[in-house]
């Protein structure tokens, strides 16, 4: 049992889905566009340029609210490494037509119904949703848990999250949520060179947007067994490392 955990669950985090053919349509609501490729915000959200505020959508279907430790872990998050004054999380049950598993044209629409709250005057919104069910880009050997889709909004897959974790040789739920949201929100930083420029060179080009930095959190290959074992064994939620926080920075971050 052991080993099928062991190798289901090594899968899963070398699939963090990222951002993929958005339609640059320009909607824009208050005048704040939030139909743009990830990474185009990051400035706005690192900064305190022209929003001092920041909100968080959180919309979850019935069953798969996110954990409160795993909210706070972001707010957290966010404190250490943007310059917003204050940092709201707001909770809302959503009642969608439920899917088995949803594109990510599917979950555009249901943004685009669901969502209430915008980006406007001196508060930046983002929109997350967390949904029952699996994404439609899983296959047998890989299990998408999160994507960051647009410039505020990500998608986290929470059903699948939880047949992932709290189970004998797999990680706590806390420990999964709050790496695959702060690994998702990280995107929506830029990170890696996408609308956040690297400092250094440490991007992983062959797997898009993510880090060459061993145990940072926006590394995209945790293969090696043995340090999942580790990661597996310690309650840990891994970093940002030296790279990434230099590249925030450098974008008005913390
Ligand atoms: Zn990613
Ligand atoms: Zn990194």
């Amino acid at each position: 049992m052991k080993h099928i955990f062991s190798g289901i669950a090594l899968l899963i985090f070398l699939s963090f889905g990222c951002s993929k053919n958005e339609n640059l349509d320009n909607l824009i609501s208050d005048n704040y566009p939030y139909k743009q490729q990830v990474g185009y915000s990051a400035n706005d959200i690192l900064s305190n340029n022209l929003y001092t505020n920041i909100l968080i959508e959180v919309m979850y279907v019935d069953g798969f609210k996110p954990r409160s430790a795993t909210l706070t872990n972001l707010k957290n998050f966010i404190s250490a490494r943007c310059y917003k004054t204050n940092i709201v999380i707001e909770e809302r049950l959503i009642n969608i037509t439920t899917k088995e598993a949803y594109s990510i044209d599917d979950v555009r629409e249901i943004e685009d119904t669901n969502r209430t709250l915008f980006t406007n005057d001196n508060q930046l919104v983002i929109s997350a949703i967390f949904l029952n069910g699996n994404s439609i880009n899983n296959t047998e050997t890989s299990v998408v848990l999160g994507t960051a889709y647009r410039n505020t909004s990500f998608v986290i897959f929470e059903e699948t999250i939880h047949s992932f974790s709290d189970s004998a040789f797999e990680p706590s739920r806390n420990v999964l949520e709050t790496t695959v949201i702060l690994h998702e929100f990280s995107h929506l930083l830029g990170l890696v060179n996408i609308g956040t420029s690297v400092v250094n060179n440490h991007q992983d080009s062959t797997h898009g947007a993510h880090c060459t930095t061993e145990n940072c959190l926006m590394n995209y290959q945790i293969e090696n067994g043995t340090k999942f074992s580790n990661w597996l064994g310690g309650e840990q939620i891994p970093q940002l490392g030296t790279f990434c926080i230099e590249d925030l920075r450098a974008n008005g971050g913390k």
